[in-house]
């Protein structure tokens, strides 16, 4: 089977890239180990966010410091055998949190993430899944003037890009959700925000928009990518496909396979936690919530409230340890009365970071017809599809929508 580009990993990311090069006319095949969808982008909070301008990095206040330090905050954890090998990653992550670091980051996503919306309502429209999405903006709420305070430079950025938000009082928060706890403080309505009811649907739908446009879906292993005279091959359960150009969106699994060709990148993977529950007395949230200062999600789904947590850093492969998510739910019941458990278990998803938080996005160094898109963090699923269309532009050779130079994986060297 001959195509023209290969996409290798179905979550948000590749399924976009893939979408977007079928709609300019490419003949794709797009490859996964699983079905579409059915990794990190399966279980996130849904949140397509406009305002995501701070990376989330290390504090730089030394009481926060001193909790993260003793693993005593509810919003980051680690495990302590772990901690030497991500050392070094985490230096880099604390220096990048500096106010040239925040910056640096906000004006690439800004770039990135003011197209966002407009690109998932379109591919949504053309994939018949627009009723997934809510224009119900979110909420992020704080406990202490300190909490609200510790938000400044996102207000101030929100202000210079121009993105809505306002500040809502204890009674106008009330008034808003009536069914959270008078404990809080403040909270700021983010109403350009998008939400949606079930995350894996939105990428499957996306998927079956990319099939029926011609566009082909195959079970395989990545890492069975070769290049044999100026094609790409690669194995999957129903033959080999080849095509003259690779797009590389394997999320937190990319340098598995690059390791292969010479180029390595420094990843880390911020592991995160989620877990359903019914609502008591038929309590209900019109829109999601950040607790900012516990560090979690609470957000409306077609299953009940996903409860989704910060961070743990951790092997990517070491088994499930929740324990955030146990610390977390006698404090999110506190807010909001959750009820039962929906979920057997919490499920796991591994959030694929680089230490200056944004993706690669752009042509891999030093090798020829391969494309990476992959490094989306925090917001992956708000930014595959317009990381998708700019794969798709620079691969048929259009102009860019955006410059894609602080995307450039020569930021961390080329091939070793
Ligand atoms: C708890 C939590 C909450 C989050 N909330 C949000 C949110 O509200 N908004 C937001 O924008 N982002 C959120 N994120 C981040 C977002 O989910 C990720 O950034 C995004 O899903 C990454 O997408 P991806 O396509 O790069 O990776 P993935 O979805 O992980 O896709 C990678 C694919 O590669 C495949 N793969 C791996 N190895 C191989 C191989 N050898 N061969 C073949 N296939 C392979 C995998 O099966 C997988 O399907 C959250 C993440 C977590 C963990």
């Amino acid at each position: 089977m001959t195509h023209d580009v290969i996409v290798l990993g179905a979550g948000m990311v590749g399924t976009s890239a893939a979408l977007q090069l079928t709609e300019k006319g490419r003949r794709v095949a797009l490859i996964d180990r699983r079905g579409i969808g059915e990794e990190t982008s399966f279980g996130n909070a849904g949140v397509i966010e406009r305002e995501g301008l701070v990376p989330v990095g290390i504090p730089r206040d030394i009481v926060r410091l001193f909790r993260y330090a003793l693993n005593l905050a509810p919003e980051a954890n680690y495990h302590v055998g772990f901690l030497p090998k991500i050392a070094p990653w985490l230096w880099k992550l604390f220096e990048a949190s500096d106010k040239a670091g925040i910056e640096a980051f906000a004006r690439a996503t800004d770039a990135l993430s003011r197209f966002a919306i407009v690109e998932h309502r379109r591919l949504a429209a053309a994939a018949n899944v627009s009723d997934q999405f809510r224009e119900t903006g979110w909420l992020r709420v704080y406990r202490t003037p300190k909490g609200l305070a510790g938000e400044s430079d996102l207000h101030e950025l929100a202000d210079r890009f121009g993105i809505e938000h306002r500040l809502l009082d204890r009674d106008a928060l009330h008034a808003f959700e009536p069914d959270l706890a008078r404990i809080l403080h403040a909270g700021v309505f983010w109403p350009e925000t998008q939400t949606v009811a079930w995350p894996e649907a939105v990428t499957k739908a996306y998927g079956d928009r990319f099939e029926a446009l011609g566009g082909q879906f195959s079970r395989g292993d990545a890492r069975s990518l070769r290049r044999v005279d100026e094609r790409w091959f690669v194995t999957t359960e129903t033959g080999a496909v080849s095509a003259p150009t690779v797009v590389v969106a394997l999320g937190p699994w990319s340098n598995d396979l690059l390791d292969r060709f010479d180029l390595s990148f420094p990843f880390a993977v911020k592991r995160g936690y989620h877990m359903h529950f019914a609502a008591e007395r038929g309590a209900r949230l019109a829109r999601p919530i950040v607790d900012v200062e516990m560090g979690y999600c609470l957000t409306p789904m077609a299953k009940g409230y996903r409860l989704t947590t910060g961070v743990e850093f951790a092997h990517r492969d070491a088994d499930p340890t929740p324990r955030q998510l146990e610390q977390l739910k006698p404090i999110a019941r506190d807010l909001f009365p959750l009820g039962a458990e929906l979920d057997p278990e919490p499920w796991l998803g591994r959030r694929p970071a680089l230490p200056d938080g944004l993706p690669i996005i752009g042509p891999a160094p030093g090798v020829p017809n391969m494309w990476l898109d992959f490094g989306h963090g925090h917001l992956g699923f708000t930014l595959g599809p317009i990381s998708g269309r700019l794969i798709a532009e620079g691969i048929v050779g259009e102009p860019t929508l955006v410059d894609l130079t602080p995307f450039r994986a020569e930021r961390f060297g080329g091939q070793r």
